[in-house]
């Protein structure tokens, strides 16, 4: 299997490629993935030995400076697997392609000096479109894998105005062509994948292949996509705990989160118009669970001297019976790309054998690790978790 990374040199990205290199060394068990769980032992998983990496990226930093720098700035690995790593990550290296910066905003192009050469030809997103494809193409054919799935980790994105994402293939398609096409990278990326048949995973706030006309793509080619955020900590908390406050029948008042975090991803989230993405993707959970829309705040701050360290501090103030208001605060530490990795990875394994089995269009079942899931399931962490479990059991 390819498993070819949409911002292949992030925390997210260096870490799943880590991962993958410590099981296959045994430096590593299965702590945290979801798909080592035994629920899911009799799955056709890929094996960690059967994976081809390669990706898009904007910034040139070799993948080996990326790992080390997360290890020595965050103190998350041990040094035997930051130099066990090393080797193969040089490999990856030369399978990493320039992505594009097509409707990504200022603070995501300030990142980037990974540029593919100047090509007159490339000015449509059509053009784009073609290039990122040749690069899939040329990936898949070079080391003769039945199947790549494209996994996207890179650089939240503004979101553009829902009124302008299409509604129909016809009318994606017909956009690409044109130079005020509204859609983002991301967008283009999923497109790219999907019009070959290919998988497409949204690990991210940004677009992807969230409209409806991406996602007729998809059906089109017979091919699957899963999305959008991936849920790692304090949103997981929230889908985990609003269903209790909900079955006990209390009622929330308020729910406010602070979070704060020092790497690349927050500096991005720095800017306004990215972390808009990203708190609406945090925010609709809630609501939705609870029935009734309580006051919510959430904040995401970039501390500099936390690197990949997030604290969440969530205050929910609830009122109990006889109109009694009580307080419920927790703090969450974890440390992002760590949370982040093993999740990515059992996504890539879910998604790639859904593909085998024709499975088409959004994937609904996969909602337990998203923040956003689409495809219309339920939004309790125990139901989607569920689902997850009932699709696995239809394939014993
Ligand atoms: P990061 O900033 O370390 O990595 C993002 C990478 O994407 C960078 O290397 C950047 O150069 C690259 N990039 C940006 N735009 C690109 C483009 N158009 N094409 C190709 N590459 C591009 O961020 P991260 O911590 O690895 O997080 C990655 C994404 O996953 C973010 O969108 C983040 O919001 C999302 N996410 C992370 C977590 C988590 O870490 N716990 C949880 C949920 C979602």
């Amino acid at each position: 299997l390819g498993l070819w990374l949409i911002g292949a040199r992030g925390g997210v990205a260096v870490t799943a490629i880590a991962g993958i290199i410590a099981q296959r060394l045994g430096l590593a068990d299965g702590t945290a993935l979801v798909s080592e769980l035994p629920q899911f032992a009799h799955l056709p998983l890929v094996k960690w030995d059967d994976i081809v990496i390669g990706g898009h990226e904007i910034r040139s930093a070799p993948l080996a400076d990326e790992l080390e720098r997360l290890h020595r700035e965050s103190r998350v690995l041990s040094p035997q697997l930051v130099a066990a790593c090393r080797p193969e990550l040089e490999k990856i290296d030369a399978e990493i392609r320039p992505g594009t910066l097509w409707n990504v905003g200022p603070k995501i192009t300030e990142l980037a000096d990974f540029h593919p050469p100047r090509n007159p030809q490339e000015q449509l997103p059509r053009d784009m479109i073609k290039r990122l494809q040749a690069d899939l193409t040329d990936f898949q054919t070079r080391h003769k894998l039945d199947s790549v799935v494209v996994l996207n980790v890179a650089s939240t994105e503004p979101l553009p105005n829902p009124a302008l994402w299409p509604a129909t293939w016809a009318e994606a398609e017909a956009s690409l062509g044109r130079p005020e096409c509204p859609l983002p990278a991301s967008s283009l990326y999923a497109i790219a994948a999907l019009e070959l048949g290919l998988p497409f995973v949204n690990f991210t706030p940004s677009l992807g292949a969230l409209p409806a006309g991406i996602d007729e793509l998809a059906r089109l080619r017979n091919t699957c996509h899963a999305g959008r955020d991936g849920k790692t900590g304090e949103t997981l908390m929230k889908s985990v705990l609003a269903p209790m406050f909900a079955a006990r029948n209390l009622k929330v008042m308020s729910w406010v989160g602070h979070n704060i975090f020092g790497n690349l991803d927050g500096k991005v989230l720095d800017d306004p118009a990215n972390k808009q993405a990203k708190i609406q993707s945090k925010d609709r959970l809630i609501t939705e669970i609870l029935g009734y829309a309580p006051q919510t705040l959430i904040s995401i701050e970039h501390i500099e001297s936390l690197g990949d360290w997030k604290t969440a501090w969530d205050h929910i103030h609830f009122q109990g019976f006889l109109g009694t208001p009580m307080t419920l605060q927790f703090t969450w530490q974890g440390c992002d790309s760590i949370l982040a990795a093993p999740l990515a990875l059992d996504l890539v394994r879910f998604v790639s054998l859904a593909k085998n089995r024709g499975e088409t269009g959004a994937l609904p079942w996969l909602a337990s690790f998203f923040k956003s899931p689409q495809g219309d399931p339920p939004a309790k962490f125990a139901d989607q978790f569920r689902a997850l479990e009932s699709w696995a059991r239809t394939l014993s």
